[in-house]
């Protein structure tokens, strides 16, 4: 390498700072609980080492525990300010302003002068002496956005400036400078240095080399003895600089503090740099240059002038850093949930479709037992989109068992259930995009009086409204009949539908096949066999053919009518085993899981599980069951598959047809008119003829009340 110099001005590369994330953090944490609208100036500490690599610079870094801790009583001294060799404390000052106007209007000139002058005053009362570190003062303004999460700064590293400039006589590389010996003496001295604990992180020192090209490192309050022995003097300090041809930034303040000091004309410097933690003098330099003690510097009281803002990308404009996807809690939550799914993917579940998960519209019917169950299952598979329907109120009784609400949503009356809902759905997971909607579903044998009859046809055309946005709908209310018009209008539209129901100690979950009118080719023309109606169609046996699967009404043969009737309380309320509603949810929402990651979706077969094989190993998620009836006192649970109903109050074609024809009329009639929807599909016909196959159809009702009624 070229000699450098030759008289020209010496010039200093920069210090470049770099701010930890967990700064920011941590600066958020303190403005938020402990700060507040105080904002007083910080100390902080910078952290920086020598340049350890040929290529890239070091930083002045700023780290969390550059801030002082929130819990720390004495909240004015940062705590962890001990450095060490790859971190030498630097003490810094920040000023956070309370709004992006007060950041902007800071008047930067001044607070550059008074950093400047607290490192003129270490100069002069001999403080820099004992703590170098003093001569590296930085300064830092910030706004943090916390709304936002974006931090507006704005480095500072005041410089003095010598007036005139130092003139650079040599600078070559320290391997040059020095003789062979010279340099391995330098080498092993400066390692130790570096290795003592006591002196790793002491940025400033004094090499001298004896004649004997022996060479040592030394405090700077060591210059009076070694300025009198005939040695070779440098002032050595830790070089954060790579480039060949500048010392660092550290250099200015240095030599200010020589020249103001020690009054000397020429210095010889010595910018320490390093390669694998060990002394590098290929990358280390050795310069001279001539200094001139300013005028006015005798007079301490006359404060040099300063410079040292950092440039952003060679601008005078301050930097601007959003940290909104990393700080936001509600993004912190988002990614931690991710996280949980995401690792599912990496082993157990390489096909789990997130996407169609997490942008799934869910519509559930009732925010009972079931409906808040169901809620928390669907977010904990990634569900993001929840609508909740239901006209009750949090009542003293429901938040032992419905897992959304707490005695707070019962106060004061209750709060509406798909509020409270919503409520607690937002602060389990506040990414969560949860609506509520008030409303009762119209039933069919609960008849209307003429003066509701337009409000209730107005909850017709929502509940349809809602079940045509969205993309799966489950049946959670605790109602036979109230089941009756979601699934009709589900088949109307073909919605992946799903209904779990409870007994005392039974439940069901079954997934309601397509709708009559769906585009699968591969599905009986139904229309065709809709004449054909009888008992085969309410065997629960897998026939093998391609039918559509029915839907939670197909095997009845009375339509749904006002159970609550003449119901005492115990056969009113939710009567049943705790367990049992947990269990049901989460199968519920484990089966539309498996819907959505069937290849034929609404259209699959219904399976059924296989004590031989132990599940379909063709599809990740296993068997796709059409229904899953579940005992407690048992402790049993079975998978069956039962196809449509021609005769189907709810979904059958000539039920679906009708209602495309005469849309709310027909619905009106259905609510009431008591054998209305039987004398429709036959159903009355059905059950004249089934009397003479001698069948108790009584006792199957009852059978299956047990099973699927509240
Ligand atoms: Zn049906």
């Amino acid at each position: 390498m070229a000699e450098q110099g030759n008289g020209s001005v010496l010039q200093f590369a920069p210090f470049q700072s770099s701010v930890d994330e967990g700064f920011w953090h941590r600066l958020s944490s303190l403005k938020l609980n402990k700060l507040g609208i105080d904002d007083s100036p910080i100390p902080i500490t910078g952290f920086y080492a020598p340049c350890s690599h040929s290529q890239v610079s070091n930083h002045l870094t700023l780290l969390a525990e550059s801030l002082p801790s929130e819990s720390s009583e004495q909240s004015t001294v940062p705590t962890t300010s001990q450095g060490n060799r790859n971190r030498c404390s630097v003490p810094g000052i920040l000023y956070n302003t309370n709004t992006v106007e007060g950041f902007h209007s800071l008047d930067k000139m001044s607070l550059l002068k008074a950093e400047a002058k607290k490192i003129w005053e270490d100069i002069h009362i001999g403080k820099a002496v004992e703590d170098s570190s003093v001569l590296l003062r930085f300064l830092l303004i910030s706004f943090a956005d916390l709304k936002k999460w974006s931090f507006h700064y704005w480095f500072a590293f005041p410089a003095l400036v010598l007036d005139p400039p130092a003139t650079l006589v040599d600078l070559r590389p320290a391997s040059q400078w020095f003789s062979l010996e010279e340099a391995e003496s330098v080498s092993a001295a400066c390692n130790m240095w570096r290795n003592s604990s006591s002196t790793a992180d002491v940025p400033f020192f004094l090499v001298s080399v004896d004649s004997n090209s022996n060479a040592t490192i030394k405090h700077l309050k060591d210059w009076d003895t070694c300025k009198s022995n005939n040695q070779k003097l440098l002032f050595g300090f830790y070089d954060p600089c790579h480039l060949p041809n500048n010392p660092g930034w550290p250099l200015r303040n240095f030599l200010a503090f020589i020249c103001s000091r020690w009054n000397l004309k020429s210095v010889r410097f010595f910018c320490y740099r390093e390669n694998r933690g060990f002394a590098d003098l290929a990358l280390s330099l050795v310069g001279e240059a001539l200094i001139a003690v300013p005028q006015g510097w005798k007079d301490h009281q006359c404060v040099p002038n300063a410079v040292g803002w950092e440039l952003n990308k060679g601008r005078k404009v301050p930097r601007c850093i959003s940290l909104a996807k990393s700080m936001d809690p509600t993004r912190l939550a988002i990614s931690a949930a991710d996280l949980n799914l995401k690792l599912m993917r990496w082993r157990a579940l390489p096909s789990l479709d997130l996407n169609i998960l997490s942008t799934l519209k869910c519509l559930l019917l009732g925010a009972g037992t079931l409906g808040c169950q169901v809620a928390r299952m669907l977010m904990a598979w990634g569900v993001r989109k929840i609508t909740l329907l239901d006209n009750g109120r949090v009542a003293m009784s429901n938040p032992l068992r419905q897992s959304l609400y707490t005695l707070d949503d019962c106060l004061n009356g209750g709060d509406f259930k798909a509020t409270a809902a919503v409520k607690s759905l937002k602060r389990i997971f506040p990414a969560v995009e949860a609506d509520g909607v008030v409303m009762a579903i119209p039933m069919p044998g609960h008849p209307v009086p003429s003066q509701q009859e337009l409000s209730v046809l107005d909850d017709c055309r929502l509940l349809h409204d809602l079940i045509d946005s969205h993309d799966a709908v489950f049946l959670l209310t605790d109602t036979r009949e109230s089941r009756w018009l979601p699934t009709l209008l589900c088949a109307n539209s073909n919605k992946i539908t799903i209904t779990a129901a409870l007994g005392f100690d039974s439940f069901l979950v079954m997934r309601h096949g397509a709708g009559p009118f769906s585009s699968n080719h591969d599905l009986k023309d139904e229309a065709v066999n809709a004449i054909s109606a009888g008992l085969g169609n309410i065997n629960l046996a897998d026939k093998g053919g391609r039918q559509r699967l029915g839907c939670y009404f197909c095997n009845d043969v009375v339509a749904p009518i006002d159970s609550t009737a003449n119901r005492t309380l115990d056969q009113q309320c939710t009567v049943t085993r705790p367990g049992l509603a947990p269990i049901a949810s989460a199968l519920a929402v484990e089966l539309l899981v498996g819907i959505l990651h069937h290849p034929h979706g609404v259209f699959a077969e219904g399976e059924i599980a296989s004590s031989s094989t132990g599940g379909n190993v063709e599809q990740p998620l296993g068997i796709l069951p059409h229904q899953i009836r579940g005992s407690l006192s048992q402790f049993s649970q079975m998978t069956l598959v039962g196809h449509s109903s021609d005769s189907c109050t709810a979904c059958c074609s000539t039920v679906v047809s009708e209602y495309r024809a005469r849309g709310m009329d027909f619905v009106l009639q259905a609510i009431n008119l008591p054998t209305y929807l039987e004398d429709l599909t036959g159903l009355t016909e059905l059950m004249k003829s089934a009397s003479s196959f001698e069948l108790d159809w009584d006792n199957y009702v009852d059978d299956d009340d047990d099973c699927v009624e509240i």
